[in-house]
This record gives structure tokens, C-alpha cells and sequence, in this order.
């Protein structure tokens, strides 16, 4: 089985001993309540699924991973992991001390922050160095201006998990995701990851793909996204009928990627590639625009990014995807690098496109998305 990024899966869950002496002295430490985004955050960190991030980043990482890529170890790293908090309530706290973390819906206690060390969050300088842009219509940089000013690093201790009300049976680990590939026998394994509805150039990248692995890990992203994508309930549902009528049940596995989206493109498409690592895949698909929004990002921008480091330093292996599409001269799915045929034969729709059709009540086409897909989207935007 492949390694996980770093060496070894992060375990910063804490037993039920160490639990219940933290929450037995919960009341003497100082608290600071976050969002979901941040809860999010702290248990892929704790689950391993960040690994090797054992808490947000201290200085040291923040600077190196904006510079270099990489963390001061010189691990490859993307993105910054990052919890920060208003100035006033950084004052509070003291580096050394224990900081309790709570959610600010329900107050309920989640982890421990072993404050290392607070630090100012550059938010022009990261914008500009993972977003490649400062503009506030970009969500990612949107939602990082959003953020406290000041930075809290150190490492954590979880002591609850989020309660999720949805997606139960595809909730996996990365400890168990690396079981289940090791007991269905597969060594080598491709995961697929996306924010959308599953429409037929997916499928032809994901099958394309399973052609030369052994199995498919199709790990779509249910975290934060922006209001105007499709709600992950209803990506789930197309991704359920359209397993169980046209993919190999066993060389598939489906289960849901718990991660915050950024719309980062390139650097994150390096981030989404080692969370998969760490769930114990081989091959990571990266096709076109991969995590980009609007066109901020070159189309295989998020492809080239790969080629700055060693294939060692990443480990699991990019599947690089030219824009897919359906082609009527063909009679089949294709790609420049596979079809002779002009524009005007390829059938392929943008998601602006796509959601007109569906909120005038038109079905997108068959050679766009399959008609159990259309279905449920249609539906979706006839209730919305
Ligand atoms: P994301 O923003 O997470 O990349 P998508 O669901 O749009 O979400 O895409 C999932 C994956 O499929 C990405 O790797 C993307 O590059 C790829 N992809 C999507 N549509 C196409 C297409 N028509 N041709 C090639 N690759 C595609």
C-alpha cells in the first residue's frame, strides 16, 4: 500500500481516557468558539486525511507553503491550513496554553489547541500566492478575507467528531479507506474527485482511468462550496443511480470527500491529489480547469503544476485528462487527442449553460449527461 504523505497517517483523535480528562478540565481553559469550516478543517487534520499536518500551521509553514510549496520540512504542500481569529480574541489567549475549541453553533466542545504560536495572516500575500488573484469576486479569495487577522498555530487533540446528518454510509477515513482497498485486493487505485453532478465526460475520464487500475475511489468533495453549486445531497443521489446501472460494482468504491472547497485550481488540485494519497490511492485524476471557477486559472494549469516536482515528492501518480467531450461524427466520448472531428460535432455544455437549460425546465441532452442524471436535476431545480 502506498505510504501517506509524510511517512505516516496522523492520528490526533484522542482515546476515551484522554477525552475525559480533557473535559474534566475543560472549564479551567480558555475557549474559542469557530465555524464548520474550521471543525471541518481540525478533523481531516485529526482523521489522518491531512497528513502529515498534525494542527495549523505555525509561522514557519504558513511562510514555506506560500513560498516554496512546501512545508519548512520541505514536504510538498499547497495550501494553508489555517485557524485565525479576530485580533481581540488572539489577545485573550497565551501561547503555551491549552485553548479549548468549541463550535460556535452549539457550543458543544470539539478539540484541544495546543497554542504554539500566533502570528498576523498575510491575506494580500496569500491571495495572491494561492489564488493568484486579490479578487473578491474569486469565492476562495472571498471567503479568506472573510477570515480573523491573526493565525493560531499548533498542534490539536480531538474529542468529538462533527455529527453529520447525511451521507453515514459513505463516511470513511482514511485508516479505513486503506483497509478496504487492502481487503478488496487492489493495488492500484484511482480516485476521482469532483463538485458536480456526474455528467458523461466524468464518466468517460473515471472508466478511461479504471481501464489500467484496479479500482475506483470516486471521493466526491462534500465540504463548504459556493451557494450556486449543486447541493452535494443531489450530486450523491446521481452518483448513486449511476453506479448502480452502468459501473462494475466491484471495482468501484464510492465514499465522500469531507474537505472545504477553495476553487484554488493548480495548488489545489497538488492538495486534492495528497488527501487522496493519504486515503491509500496510487492515481489521482486531473482533467480540465481542475478546481478552477470562472477563468482565472489556465485550462490545464492545475496539470502543469505537477511537473515542478519530482514524481517521488508527490507520490501518488497525476492522470492528466484533455477536455472531454461527446463527439456525433465519433458516435462516442473523445478528446482532441482522440478525435479528428471540428467543434461544430462535439457536443459539450458549460455549467453556466447547463443550469439555464435546467431552471427553464429543458433536459440536458443524453450525450451530455445521462437521462437518470437529468432526472434528478431536474427535479432538483423544479423544487428549488
Ligand atoms: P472540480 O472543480 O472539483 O474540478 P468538477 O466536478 O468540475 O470539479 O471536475 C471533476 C474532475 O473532472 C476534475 O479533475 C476536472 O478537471 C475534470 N473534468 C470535468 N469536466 C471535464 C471535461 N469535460 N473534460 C475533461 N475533464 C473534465
Amino acid at each position: 500500500m502506498i505510504e501517506p504523505h509524510g511517512g505516516k497517517l496522523v492520528n490526533k483523535i484522542a482515546t476515551e481516557e484522554e477525552k475525559k480528562e480533557w473535559l474534566n478540565k475543560s472549564k479551567e481553559l480558555k475557549s474559542i468558539s469557530v465555524t464548520y469550516f474550521d471543525l471541518s478543517e481540525l478533523e481531516n487534520i485529526a482523521t489522518g486525511l491531512f497528513s502529515p499536518l498534525e494542527g495549523f500551521m505555525t509561522k514557519e509553514d504558513y511562510d514555506s507553503v506560500l513560498n516554496n510549496m512546501r512545508l519548512s520540512n520541505g514536504t510538498v504542500w499547497s495550501i494553508p491550513i489555517i485557524l485565525s481569529v479576530k485580533k481581540e480574541i488572539a489577545d485573550e489567549l497565551k501561547v503555551g496554553e491549552d485553548v479549548l475549541i468549541k463550535n460556535q453553533e452549539d457550543s458543544k466542545e470539539y478539540a484541544i489547541l495546543h497554542l504554539q504560536e500566533k502570528y498576523e495572516r498575510r491575506k494580500e500575500e496569500e491571495a495572491l500566492k494561492v489564488y493568484k488573484t486579490q479578487d473578491k469576486a474569486h469565492p476562495g479569495v472571498k471567503f479568506l478575507y472573510e477570515q480573523g487577522e491573526i493565525a493560531l498555530g499548533g498542534e490539536i487533540t480531538l474529542l468529538n467528531r462533527i455529527e453529520h446528518e447525511n451521507f453515514q454510509e459513505f463516511r470513511f477515513d482514511p485508516k479505513d479507506t486503506r483497509k478496504i482497498f487492502s481487503e478488496k485486493g487492489w493495488k492500484t487505485i484511482v480516485a476521482f474527485q469532483t463538485r458536480n453532478p456526474i455528467h458523461r465526460a466524468h464518466e468517460y475520464l473515471q472508466k478511461t482511468a479504471l481501464e489500467i487500475v484496479d479500482g475506483l475511489f470516486l471521493n466526491p468533495l462534500v465540504g463548504k462550496t459556493k451557494d450556486e453549486d449543486i447541493p452535494s445531497d443531489v450530486r450523491m443521489k446521481s452518483y448513486e443511480v449511476i453506479l448502480d446501472k452502468y459501473y462494475p460494482k466491484e471495482r468501484v468504491f464510492l465514499g465522500v470527500f469531507p474537505v472545504n472547497m477553495r476553487y484554488a485550481g493548480p495548488k489545489e488540485a497538488i492538495f486534492h491529489a495528497i488527501c487522496r494519497k493519504n486515503y491509500g490511492c496510487t492515481h489521482f485524476i486531473v482533467g480540465r480547469d481542475h478546481a478552477g471557477v470562472g477563468d482565472y486559472y489556465g485550462t490545464y494549469e492545475a496539470q502543469e503544476i505537477f511537473d515542478q516536482f519530482k514524481p517521488e515528492e508527490i507520490g501518488i501518480v497525476p492522470l492528466k485528462f484533455e477536455h472531454a467531450f461527446y463527439c456525433k461524427k465519433c458516435e462516442n466520448m473523445a478528446t482532441a487527442k482522440t478525435c479528428p472531428h471540428g467543434k461544430e460535432d462535439h457536443v459539450f455544455l458549460s455549467g453556466t449553460k447547463v443550469r439555464e437549460m435546467l431552471s427553464k425546465g429543458e433536459k440536458p441532452p443524453k450525450e451530455f449527461t445521462r437521462a437518470e442524471v437529468a432526472e434528478i436535476l431536474m427535479e432538483y431545480y423544479m423544487n428549488k
